[in-house]
């Protein structure tokens, strides 16, 4: 058992990436193409002394593909039953539609707000999230690893 713990974010934001380094192995298929995450995937894992049990999802977003839009349904459905939220942002582009689709969807769960691609220019401040405190922010990047040990602090804090 664990915690259930759902990796929400639009395609390509670096779910997958994150799972994986939480996972410390490969098992996630991280490509540049949106959509690779079809299905949702279920790990567990100790987070900061916290055993999560994690679940990478598709994202929500509109699709005309029948496998894409299973995997939306069950992006929402994880988020609906997850005890605790990772909402992923690209923080090197600006907002989307469905970065703040996704912002309303979980405003009223735990949570706490990953800023990845940290190793890149940034785009997105703390103050374009009005709505969010600072100290549920954290900055990370799913290339390098970079603050992987503040989110695992943090999780732990929260417990
Ligand atoms: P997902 O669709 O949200 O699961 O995103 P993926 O983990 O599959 O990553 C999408 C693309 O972004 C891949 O090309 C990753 O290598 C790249 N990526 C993921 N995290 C980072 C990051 O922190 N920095 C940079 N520069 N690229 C990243
Ligand atoms: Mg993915």
């Amino acid at each position: 058992n664990g915690l259930a713990t759902a990796i929400v974010g639009r395609p390509n934001v670096g779910k997958s990436s994150i799972l994986n380094h939480l996972l410390q192995e490969d098992k996630a298929i991280v490509t540049d193409v949106a959509g690779t995450t079809r299905d949702v995937l279920e790990e567990y894992v100790n987070v900061g002394g916290v055993p999560l049990k994690l679940v990478d999802t598709a994202g929500i977003h509109d699709t005309d593909d029948k496998v894409e839009k299973i995997g939306v349904e069950r992006s929402r459905q994880a988020i609906h039953k997850a005890d605790l939220i990772l909402l992923v942002l690209d923080a090197s582009q600006p907002l989307t539609a469905e970065d703040k689709e996704l912002l309303t969807a979980t405003e009223n769960k735990h949570r706490l707000i990953l800023f990845n691609k940290s190793d890149l220019p940034a785009a997105l401040t703390i103050s374009d999230l009005p709505d969010v405190a600072a100290s549920d922010v954290i900055k990370v990047s799913g290339l390098t690893g970079a603050g992987m040990e503040d989110l695992a602090a943090k999780i732990e804090g929260l417990f």
